[in-house]
């Protein structure tokens, strides 16, 4: 009862992100009521698996009374102090200093925002003053990469590589420029590490040629691609790019919305391929998702040649909520747990999935697996030897991830007929297992679909 009126409730007045609202007022939404370490239940009672932590940020997984006790001590202190005016509130710079000390290099200085999208928008922002101050305004040309995600800001949006960021928007601007992904799975190089890594290193350089070299002021990736499909690059491809960025004098920014705090193994993935980007943006599993909270880290040389340009001027750029100290109160906890065990616990269970994930290999629909640590996916094809796509007329989209609600399975089902896996750091063997067995379920289900055959 309570449900339905819900539904009616929200096809009326709520508007949801990144969705057909035709297609939302029609389907209607699932009400999730409750939640605890890292299964849902919904309105109606039914518990379900998060297998995609939300939306690949609840790392620590939910329920945590410790979080919830560090929200509210520090909405009783002081739930709001603003960063403007030279003031500023403990847990903040508690924070910040903890994050410099875990950061890679000497990423030491961080600017805390709302989350991812604001945090890449505040790096464009940050880039274009960077240059200003080094006396080369004329460096305002941004290259990205094919299949990225760096939010859904306007500029953002048009670093962002999925067409349905741009089509009727107006973006991306003519300062956006891509390169090809790695894609391994769909590379025309072929799967081979060494041919992709030459092939995309060949690509960076002739765009930065193309464009001059004198006007090419930052290049943007993901350390692994997230809202492209989960793409993992060849061991060695993000090094590889880096390198050429540091040749070519360019400034090199890692988007670690989705892969920094644990979610592939060590508290930031560029540390896996021992780099360190002049800036990284963050989010997500910051905060683990109990309340907003991004954060665009700093290298030493980015904010002394800001600070120096700007002098005694304000650099004009911040938000109300920047640095907000509950968020503050709330990370510094989510830090605390993922030290204490959570960490440990997901490049165990991260092993686990992906093993469990790997046993599908075989089974007629599954094209390619693959991940790292607890971020994970399966590609499904309607013919594993010519690699053919899923046909749009299944809709995987919607009837897959219905399904796999169907087996007690929250996973990310991507338009391309591609499932995505992002658990709490906190699952239970036993969870890990079940999300494997509820994946099988839906294959052999989906099998039988007259769209496959
Ligand atoms: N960058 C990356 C790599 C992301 O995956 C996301 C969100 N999925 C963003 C930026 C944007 O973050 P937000 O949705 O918090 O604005």
């Amino acid at each position: 009862m309570l449900s339905n009126s819900l539904v009616e409730l929200d096809r009326k007045h709520l508007i949801h992100p990144v969705s057909s609202f035709r297609g939302h007022e029609a389907r209607g939404v699932r009400v999730l009521r409750s939640a605890k370490g890292a299964q849902v239940t919904d309105a109606e009672g039914h518990t379900l698996i998060d297998g995609f932590a939300g939306l690949w940020c609840v790392n620590a997984g939910y329920g945590h009374e410790s979080i919830v006790a560090a929200a509210a001590d520090q909405m009783r202190k002081l739930p709001y102090a603003t960063g403007y005016f030279d003031l500023g509130a403990e847990a903040p710079i508690r924070l910040a200093a903890e994050l410099a000390e875990r950061s890679p290099g000497d990423l030491d200085h961080i600017y805390f925002t709302l989350g991812g999208s604001d945090a890449v928008d505040s790096t464009i922002r940050f880039v274009r003053y960077y240059w200003h101050a080094r006396g080369e305004p004329q460096r305002d040309q941004f290259i990205s990469v094919e299949q990225g995600y760096h939010g859904s800001t306007s500029a953002g949006a048009g670093l962002t590589a999925l067409p349905g960021f741009h089509e009727g928007f107006g973006i991306p601007y003519s300062w956006q420029h891509k390169i090809s992904s790695h894609y391994v799975y769909r590379n025309p190089v072929g799967p081979e590490p060494q041919a992709i890594i030459d092939a995309s290193v060949a690509e960076l350089r002739a765009k930065v040629a193309e464009i001059g070299e004198e006007r090419v002021a930052a290049f943007y990736l993901e350390p692994i691609q997230g809202s492209g499909g989960v793409l993992v690059p060849p061991t060695g491809w993000v090094k590889a790019m880096r390198d050429v960025c540091s040749e070519l004098g360019i400034l090199f920014i890692a988007d670690e919305v989705i892969t920094g705090f644990g979610r592939t193994g060590p508290l930031f993935a560029c540390e896996e391929e021992g780099i360190v980007p002049d800036l990284m943006t963050t989010a997500k599993g910051l905060t683990s998702g109990y309340v907003p909270m991004g954060a665009v880290f700093m290298r030493e040389h980015v904010y002394q040649t800001i600070a120096d340009g700007a002098g005694a001027k304000a650099v004009g750029h911040g938000f109300t909520y920047s640095a907000h100290p509950v968020s503050a109160a709330v990370a510094l906890e989510v830090l605390a747990l993922y030290e204490g065990g959570l960490l440990e616990n997901g490049r165990t269970m991260g092993a686990r999935l992906m093993e469990g994930l790997r046993s599908l290999a075989d089974h007629p629909l599954v094209g390619d697996v693959r991940g790292r640590g607890m971020l994970a996916a399966v590609e499904l094809v309607s013919d594993k030897a010519a690699r053919t796509p899923l046909p749009a007329s299944l809709q995987p989209a919607t009837r897959l991830f219905d399904r796999a609600w169907d087996a007690g399975l929250i996973v990310r089902s991507f338009p391309q007929g591609i499932f995505g896996y992002a658990p709490p750091l906190c699952c239970t063997a036993d969870e890990i297992d079940q999300i494997v067995e509820r994946t099988r379920t839906v294959l052999d289900q989906t099998l039988q679909d007259p769209e496959i055959r």
